[in-house]
């Protein structure tokens, strides 16, 4: 984090498991309130498949469904941060996942005059997660998600928001992969709800419904604490 962050910057997180569907509610919010989505598991992916050091390392922690080091996520993390676009207010999607994470990232805003708006728990049950986050693809062109049994494309094989043809999987989107890093989720992420409880900036969520209707909680909470 950089001197480039404005002093009236928002800070929301999302917490929740794989699958809670963070990555697409963020990606709503992003359009909604101009705000930019930061997803540590994309700038991950980015590095992985830029043969970066760092993506290397991460590589087969990632492909195992664990947590990559605090290190490591601390840079790309602050990398990021330091892009002047973020100074609109940013959507951490998948940051902080550990208690060191979240102390550090406390630590950096602290040091900017910031603090965290808003931390956003999606709740929802174990079991669907595991069957949302095994059948999830997305389209290779625009990136719209899609699922084997929720969520077909209208005309099978063909993107309905951009007509393209190629879609793709994330090599961690399987069923063994989903149970490591819900366990993960549950020993390391989850007792960071307490976490923000404590500083005063906790909100729940229920994340079972619809995606429309999960859109429309979090966006009455974006609206409350920034207004
Ligand atoms: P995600 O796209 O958020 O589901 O993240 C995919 C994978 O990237 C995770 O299963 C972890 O291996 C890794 N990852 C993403 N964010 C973090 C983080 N904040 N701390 C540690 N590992 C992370």
């Amino acid at each position: 984090m950089t001197d480039t962050v404005a002093t009236n910057t928002a800070v929301l997180i999302l917490l929740g498991p794989p699958g809670a569907g963070k990555g697409t509610q963020a990606r709503m919010l992003e359009e909604k309130f101009g705000l930019v989505q930061l997803s540590t598991g994309d700038l991950l992916r980015a590095a992985v498949a830029a043969g970066t050091p760092a993506g290397l390392a991460a590589k087969s922690v990632m492909e195992a469904g664990g947590l990559v080091s605090d290190e490591i996520v601390l840079q790309i993390l602050q990398d990021r941060m330091a892009e002047p676009d973020t100074a609109k207010g940013v959507i951490l999607d998948g940051f902080p996942r550990t208690a060191g994470q979240a102390e550090a990232l406390d630590g950096l805003l602290a040091g900017q005059g910031l603090g965290v708006t808003a931390a956003i728990s999606l709740k929802v049950d174990d079991e669907a997660m595991i069957k949302r986050v095994s059948g999830r693809y997305t389209c290779g062109g625009c990136g719209e998600g899609y699922h084997d049994e929720f969520k077909l494309p209208a005309v099978a094989g063909t993107c309905d928001k951009c007509g393209g043809t190629e879609f793709k999987r994330r090599a961690d989107d399987n069923a063994e992969t989903a149970r490591a890093r819900l366990e993960a989720y549950h020993a390391q992420t989850a007792p960071l709800i307490a976490h923000y409880g404590q500083l005063g900036v906790l909100e729940e969520v229920d994340a079972m419904g619809s995606i429309e209707d999960i859109a429309s909680g979090l966006g009455s909470i974006v609206q409350k604490v920034s207004a």
